[in-house]
């Protein structure tokens, strides 16, 4: 779907997979004036396909593309165009307890010039792609390399929208992981270092020795996950506990060496819930600790994927049908 200042959004068209068009002087090639979401499909036992809470998205979608000064989409038209999509696209969703079809919608800035300022033209797409398991042989808990250098984003930048830069920013962090046999990267505050945000695409839930769940509060330097948010209300469906707060690194360093916590794990939309087994940072930080997978974190997968995959009531009414 394309959009003018003068049109508004116009012209929403389906079009096979293929190159785009794009001016080298197109303003998202600069300025990377660009935000994005994601979601994903899911096929369930009699073939009905679904997606989890999309409405959460188009909100995200329009509070990112606010603050990166792009044109809104409704609700309305982010759903239609979803379930077009997967209408056109039935058979490429998988049938399997792991499997979905990954939606990436994105909307790019795309007008011609050169100059420091906010494009009049925008497009709206989304794109998707088939999505197998995220562990290949069963949940596998993944370590996680704590980054002293550099922070994701700072007060009043754009941490808690979805946007390109974010990421690009977040890629040499996510190398130094790599390097380090870690999954992926986690990111402490700009200012002091010292206050946990979040991992490189995934929020952050630890388990108390008393059985509550902390998790850093959404203080606008995080991207407020969707996962994280149904994560905390099935929590509090079962009487868990959850205190949105700052969570410092020393904190859960000191506390799974104390036992004062027992449990850490990472919500996102690729993987739902991932157990962390290892936090590790940089000679002379924090050193290495190691977590075991616990109850809550087996309990709340097992309970959202359940959800989505139309194996457990969806007592909140968070599944969407797609191709109805
Ligand atoms: N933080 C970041 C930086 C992310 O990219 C993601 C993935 N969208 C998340 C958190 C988790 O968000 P969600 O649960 O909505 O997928």
């Amino acid at each position: 779907i394309d959009w003018t200042e003068e049109a508004g959004w116009h012209d929403a068209r389906l079009q096979p997979y293929g190159p785009i068009a794009l001016q080298p002087a197109s303003a998202v090639l600069h300025y990377g004036q660009e935000v994005f979401e994601g979601l994903k499909a899911y096929r369930h036992d009699d073939g009905s396909i679904w997606t989890f809470r999309p409405e959460k998205n188009a909100e995200r979608l329009r509070s990112s593309a606010r603050r990166l000064a792009l044109p809104e989409l409704g609700t309305a038209d982010f759903l239609a165009s979803l379930s077009e999509l997967v209408v056109a696209d039935r058979h490429w969703v998988p049938a399997g307890a792991e499997r979905s079809l990954y939606l990436r919608p994105f909307i790019i800035a795309n007008e011609t010039f050169i100059g420091v300022r906010p494009a009049h033209a925008a497009s709206y797409f989304v794109i998707a792609s088939p999505a197998g398991p995220y562990f290949e042989s069963g949940v596998r808990p993944v370590s996680i390399w704590i980054s002293t250098e550099h922070a994701r984003t700072a007060r009043g930048g754009t941490g808690d929208a979805k946007c390109g830069g974010n990421y690009a920013a977040s890629l040499l962090p996510q190398q130094e992981a790599m390097r380090n046999g870690c999954a992926q990267v986690l990111f402490a505050d700009a200012e002091t270092g010292t206050r946990v945000d979040e991992a490189g695409s995934m929020n952050l839930f630890a388990v108390t020795r008393d059985g509550a769940l902390i998790t850093p509060a959404a203080s606008g330097s995080i991207l407020e996950g969707i996962t994280r948010d149904s994560v905390i209300q099935l929590a509090r469906d079962q009487q868990i506990r959850v205190d949105e707060r700052d969570v410092f690194v020393d904190e859960l360093c000191d506390g799974l060496a104390t036992g004062e916590i027992t449990e850490i794990f990472a919500t996102g939309t690729a993987a739902a819930i991932t157990p962390i087994g290892q936090l590790k940072s940089p000679a002379g930080s924090w050193g290495s600790v190691d977590a075991a997978t616990g109850p809550v974190t087996r309990a709340l997968r097992d309970e959202l994927t359940g959800i989505q995959h139309g194996r457990v009531e969806d007592r909140h009414g968070w599944l969407y049908r797609l191709d109805a």
